[in-house]
């Protein structure tokens, strides 16, 4: 079973090493790892959020939460100059925190350190204690709420990756909230490989051409490890 699973990162680090559009979709199972509460469980952060309630405060503050193992591997895929872009469902800053180059990020349910602008759509960090932002528009949580529609420029930027990718790799999420679930299917019609890495089952298992139960942390960054190796790079 282990060297099964040998196989099947060796497999994902040759494709990850042949890709010249690698685009990452991560949901709420990476940051489950990290400590943070399961988000569809009852009280879940995204259960909430269906029903249109805010997060549950947090015991601890969110400052206090750290990027594990499997947000630092994607943030050395963008340092080998791999990561073509990241998408995400979570608002936990994590991706950010890891380093991930914002202008490759989309947030699509916004960030829960972030304000976001209701005129012009930019974001601010909460910690700069401003109440509007500088074209005149106000500012209010970047956490998109059920029924709102999601931020435009991620949304879009999201899409057009997708199109554009050829190696579409997810990362702890069930994908089946639309429009997220559609972008795999947009990769799909382009050619490009799908990867899944999803401790649960997903409605796109059968169209994927790599399958990981396993844990993020026990695939990804051997991965990335091995891509390295690939390069030419040595630890
Ligand atoms: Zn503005």
């Amino acid at each position: 079973m282990k060297d099964e699973l040998d196989s099947r990162i060796h497999t994902l680090a040759q494709w990850l090493y042949e890709s010249g559009h690698l685009v990452v979709f991560t949901g709420a199972g990476i940051s489950t790892e990290s400590g943070l509460p399961d988000f569809r469980g009852p009280d879940g952060m995204w259960t909430r959020r269906d029903k249109g309630l805010p997060p549950r405060p947090m015991t601890r503050p969110w400052d206090s939460v750290e990027p594990n193992s499997g947000h630092i591997a994607i943030k050395k895929l963008q340092d080998l100059g791999k990561l073509a872009f990241l998408i995400s469902q979570n608002v936990d800053n994590l991706h950010l925190k890891s380093g991930i180059r914002p202008d490759l990020l989309a947030e699509l349910h916004g960030n829960i350190t972030r304000l976001r602008c209701t005129r012009c759509g930019e974001t601010v960090s909460k910690s700069a204690g401003l109440s509007s932002c500088q074209c005149g528009g106000r500012l209010v949580s970047s956490v998109v709420n059920f029924g709102e529609s999601l931020p435009q420029r991620d949304l879009g930027l999201s899409f057009e990756h997708s199109r554009k990718s050829d190696l579409f790799v997810v990362v702890g999420s069930s994908l089946v909230v639309t429009p997220a679930a559609d972008m795999p299917r947009e990769a799909l019609r382009s050619g490009a490989r799908l990867v899944i890495i999803n401790h649960g089952e997903t409605p796109f298992d059968r169209l994927a051409h790599l399958r990981f139960h396993e844990k993020i942390g026990e695939v990804l960054p051997r991965a990335v490890k091995r891509l390295k190796r690939l390069m030419g790079m040595f630890e």
